[in-house]
């Protein structure tokens, strides 16, 4: 990837929020967007390009990510809740060209 690793990741996050209009996905929290954060769903030495792509993004608050972290919640679930899959998420991060901003 040539592109900055900061910016991609800044875009990742702005996209995954943006999508999810800024509040966490699993308990509806959004009071300040400084401290949500946009969790990788399968963990971004297990995918592609570090699969910074909405299909692997959800916005959770610091403590549902936590939860995510600790393994509360399968991959399975959170891919629900936004519509996505495994499958969908490495697709999209094997081609990052069609990724939707
Ligand atoms: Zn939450």
């Amino acid at each position: 990837m040539v592109a900055d690793k900061k910016a991609v990741r800044q875009r990742f996050r702005d996209a995954v929020f943006r999508r999810d209009n800024y509040c966490c996905v699993l308990c509806g929290w959004g009071d300040d967007v400084e401290k949500l954060d946009a969790h990788h769903i399968t963990d971004r030495n297990d995918i592609p390009n570090g699969g910074y792509v909405l299909e692997n993004g959800i916005t959770l608050c610091r403590p549902c990510h936590r939860s995510a972290e600790d393994g509360v919640f399968s991959p399975e679930e959170l891919y629900r809740v936004i519509g996505s899959s495994k499958v969908k998420a490495f697709a999209a991060a094997e081609n990052p060209s069609i990724t939707h901003e």
